[in-house]
């Protein structure tokens, strides 16, 4: 059987050939230790190190000494959260995100609450998007956080982060603003310094790059206290010891620089796609909706409820085809999306299906796609 074709680009990206070229001989000849101050493995490992953080920090409009690596977005968020909460716990213990913010945010504030902190979740418009006034309006003064997500990875939509960060802050300017930009790096421009956030979270399988390594952005100025996560050497600034996985650094740094030198153009040319896509399936089909702004939407994201089929039933049928009915993080547990249950009501959710179109994503694979998926809705549609 052919290999079906890769429609979800939200769960995790193919890493890029330039990219695995580029991490290849850190497997082999170059494999020291980036912490071996005393040989030359150490120093080669090292400045490879340096080069990717150059490269991250560039990609973000941000310092090197503001890049701290570690596992991914699902830990950067942890180090964000955590770090910040119980490091700021002596002025407040208030955290504040959006009911729609990825499970690594949620569950991470939710184990915070059952700790004895207060969580506000702030509800989203039935486009997904949040409105400035209600996020101010769940601040108080014993809030000392809060976290929301520049791009949606279920419905792709893409917040305006610099109008939200800039209410919080002229709220408190002392209250830590968190953003998880996983989905956005590569394709949304990500610039610290328009943004106006605090601490920004990004991971490498998101943007064409290997999996397990991701990073946290600390704005330098004002510095922010942090607690770590995990305690055993003064690695990352002392925030995330343990020994840097080169390799999985220095594709994180060149799918970095891709994405800055290619990701616009990139981005256009799935836009077009995907919007063919949509124009396809709703006059060859009817009974399309689409879930999540259509405006303020990131190019590869495509969630739509199909009008008379349950996801569940439709997904079997197409074998072709790699789709998801909400996001991989909570496919595993077959629990409703709660980013869809924040928008449409549940029988909506449960018509709905997402699509991620992304670099790798040809004309051929569309046309095919679209093929199997007609035939399968009308074959459920019966
Ligand atoms: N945040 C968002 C918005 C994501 O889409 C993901 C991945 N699904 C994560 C965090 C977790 O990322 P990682 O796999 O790098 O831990």
């Amino acid at each position: 059987m052919p290999a079906p074709i890769y429609l979800d680009n939200q769960a995790t990206t193919r890493c890029d050939p330039r990219v695995l070229a580029k991490m290849l001989p850190y497997f082999t000849e170059h494999y020291g230790n980036a912490s071996s101050k005393t040989h030359a493995f150490g120093w080669t490992a090292e400045a490879a190190v340096g080069l990717a953080r150059e490269q991250v920090a560039t990609s973000l409009g941000a310092q090197t000494n503001e890049i701290m690596f570690c596992s991914g977005a699902t830990e950067a968020n942890n180090l964000a959260i955590r770090g910040t909460a119980l490091a700021y716990q002596s002025r407040g213990k208030h955290l504040v995100i959006a009911a729609t913010e990825h499970l690594s945010v949620l569950d991470c504030a939710r184990a915070l609450e059952a700790e004895g902190f207060r969580l506000s979740l702030v509800e989203v418009g039935a486009d997904g998007l949040l409105e400035p006034a209600s996020l101010v309006a769940a601040l108080t003064a014993e809030t000392t956080l809060v976290s929301i997500m520049l791009v949606n990875n279920e419905i792709g939509v893409i917040q305006n982060i610099g109008a939200l960060a800039d209410a919080v802050h002229d709220y408190n300017d002392e209250l830590v603003f968190h953003c998880d930009a996983a989905q956005a790096l590569g394709r949304v421009a990500v610039d610290v310094g328009p943004l106006g956030v605090d601490l920004l979270t990004v991971s490498a399988h998101k943007v064409y790059g290997p999996k397990g390594v991701g990073a946290l952005w600390r704005r330098r100025r004002p510095r922010l206290p942090l607690q770590p996560l995990l305690h055993g050497g003064a690695h990352e600034q002392g925030l995330r010891p343990g020994t840097l996985p080169v390799p999985l650094v220095v594709g994180f740094g060149q799918a970095c620089l891709l994405a800055a030198e290619e990701g616009a153009a990139d981005e256009a040319r799935i836009a077009l796609l995907r919007d063919h896509m949509l124009e396809q399936l709703t006059t060859r089909l009817g009974g399309i909706e689409l879930n999540g702004s259509r405006s303020a939407r990131v190019a590869g994201n495509l969630n739509i409820a199909i009008e008379g089929v349950l996801a569940e039933k439709l997904i079997p049928r197409l074998q072709g085809l790699a789709v998801s009915s909400g996001s991989a993080c909570s496919s595993a547990d077959g629990r409703p999306s709660h980013v869809l249950a924040a928008i449409v009501d549940t029988a909506r959710a449960q018509r709905s299906l997402r699509m991620g179109l992304g670099r790798f994503t040809s004309e051929e694979e569309v046309a095919q796609a679209l093929d199997l998926l007609v035939a399968a809705v009308k074959a459920e549609r019966g």
